[in-house]
């Protein structure tokens, strides 16, 4: 057991303020690092102490682990918290942390190497008897031997590039005649991404959904899943949307998951928290996919239905304590949701839209957590992820918290720069969404930019337009729901 009295976080925005908030409400002292571009940034603001490491580019600041560091041994921190993204995921950072005698407040550098590779990953977790996309389990060399393992398994597959990372190096082959050009262009894609060609084949899943677990480990061999996430609702393979519990998981199978997802853990001797991801088909049979070694972007609304502060179980973790509850201690309470609050336009293949917040006015009320790094008169910059905040809405059942998500969509100002904002209150209203009939395809089944850059003025003309038709036809159906992907009514605060 090693007490940490000061933590350095290794990362920026909302993720650092939010980690720095609860190791402040435990009494331990932050430091932030930050780029010159983040100066004036809220997380350099709230913390105890704050280090520049360099100039905006994050290859010479926010990824120097170097830098980082020696910021730590500096202030005399005992820690580092990477947060996610940035160095979260980089096996030689944490050893070098470790090397430093500093405490990595997250996996060890092994599970996170060996979850850093697809392949290895898969062979580790079925001898776990963790179920498996069908596919190979070696990288491809020979593509004759690859298309034989392709017909065999069945069109449509997926080439994955076994470095894999962020939808890069993934090509579907629909059809043999494609296979050698798909190969080759994942094989580029990934020699180019990830200094490494190899690639696998797996089966492709049509409709799949994207279910993960939270997981959590110590360091005395306990693992325990904090239930599940959904996070089906993507563009460009990136979520947007979030929920627990997943509205279509009976507890049998939710036991079966969580079972899975413990042993995923379990082969890779994990301690700290995981995510594990799987995919769903449409049968309901699950398949893992990859773990996460580092706490998730999503990672609130697991906090919201089981009351758990997940960072401070992490430092709690880090510093050689056991989990303090056991599986079957936990229960989920309620609905959450988030939406995630991106500077992008969605009417524009959801491209950045950098620039500066005009207006920025939150949201406020029962229920309802901003995790954010903004404030009115910034500007989003450039450099980094553009995402603006995460919203979260916790209520009693699913759908008062669609209801209460959509509220404080309307309630939320921003003006300067596009954002999800109007694209998240699209799906929250979506028939498919409320009925949770939607996969990983919703966007490209359902959503066309035109939705949300219709006119208000347009919208009140047509609806004067049906309210006069039924008048003058008296008997006429009055219960008529209008069209399953027809605009929501939104009428303010959006940058048309
Ligand atoms: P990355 O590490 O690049 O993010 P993942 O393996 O996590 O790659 O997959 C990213 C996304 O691609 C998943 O969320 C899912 O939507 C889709 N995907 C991955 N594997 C399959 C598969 N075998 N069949 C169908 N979709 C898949």
């Amino acid at each position: 057991m090693r007490k940490i009295k000061k933590i350095l976080i290794a990362n920026r925005g909302e993720i650092a303020l939010r980690v720095m908030r609860s190791a402040r409400e435990m009494g331990i002292k932050t430091v932030a690092v930050f780029s010159e571009a983040d100066r004036s940034a809220l997380h350099v603001r709230f913390a105890d102490e704050a280090v520049c490491i360099g100039p905006p580019p994050s290859s010479e600041s926010y990824l120097r682990i170097d830098k980082i560091i020696h910021a730590a041994k500096n202030t005399g921190a005992d820690a580092i918290h990477p947060g996610y993204g940035f160095l979260s995921e980089n096996e030689d950072f944490a050893q070098q942390v470790e090397d430093a005698g500093l405490i990595f407040i997250g996996p060890s550098a092994r599970s996170i190497e060996l979850m850093g590779r697809k392949l290895a990953a898969k062979a580790a977790v079925a001898k776990f008897n963790v179920p498996l996309v069908p596919g190979t389990s070696e990288p491809i060399t020979d593509v004759l031997s690859a298309k034989k393992v392709a017909t065999q398994i069945g069109y449509p597959v997926l080439i994955k590039a076994s470095a894999g990372g962020g939808g890069k190096g993934m090509r579907i082959v629909e059809h043999e005649g494609e296979f050698n050009e798909q190969m080759e262009r994942a094989v580029s894609e990934a020699t180019s991404a990830f200094g490494d060609g190899s690639v696998f084949i797996e089966k492709y899943v049509t409709q799949p959904r994207h279910i993960e677990f939270q997981i959590f480990g110590d360091t005395h061999g306990n693992v325990v899943h904090l239930f599940e996430r959904e996070c089906s609702i993507q563009r460009r393979h990136q979520k947007v949307i979030e929920e627990a519990p997943s509205s279509v998981l009976t507890p049998k199978l939710r036991n079966a998951m969580g079972e899975a997802a413990c042993n995923v853990a379990r082969a890779a001797n994990y301690y700290g928290a995981g995510t594990v991801e799987f995919i769903l088909d449409e049968k309901m049979n699950f398949y893992f996919l990859e773990m996460n070694t580092r706490l998730q972007v999503e990672h609130p609304v697991t906090e919201m239905i089981t009351g758990i502060d997940l960072v401070k179980l992490q430092i709690r973790v880090a510093e050689g304590e056991k989990i303090p509850f056991t599986q079957d201690q936990l229960t989920m309470r309620g609905h959450a949701i988030e939406i995630r609050v991106y500077a992008e336009d969605p009417a524009n293949n959801f491209l950045p839209d950098i620039g500066t917040l005009k207006t920025y006015k939150r949201p406020d009320g029962n229920g309802i957590r901003i995790d954010d790094g903004f404030e009115q008169g910034m500007s989003v910059p450039f450099y980094y992820d553009p995402m603006i905040a995460k919203m979260i809405c916790h209520a009693e059942t699913r759908e008062q918290a669609i209801a209460k998500t959509i509220r404080a969509i309307d309630e939320y100002e921003i003006t300067g720069i596009e954002t999800t904002l109007g694209f998240c209150r699209y799906v929250l209203e979506h028939d498919a969404f409320r009925t949770g009939d939607f996969d990983t395809k919703f966007v490209e089944k359902y959503f066309r930019p035109e939705v949300l850059k219709r006119k208000p003025e347009a919208e009140e003309e047509m609806l004067a337009a049906a309210l006069s038709s039924l008048l003058i036809a008296p008997g006429t159906n009055t219960h008529q729901k209008p069209a399953a992907d027809a605009p929501g009514k939104w009428k303010k605060n959006r940058t048309l």
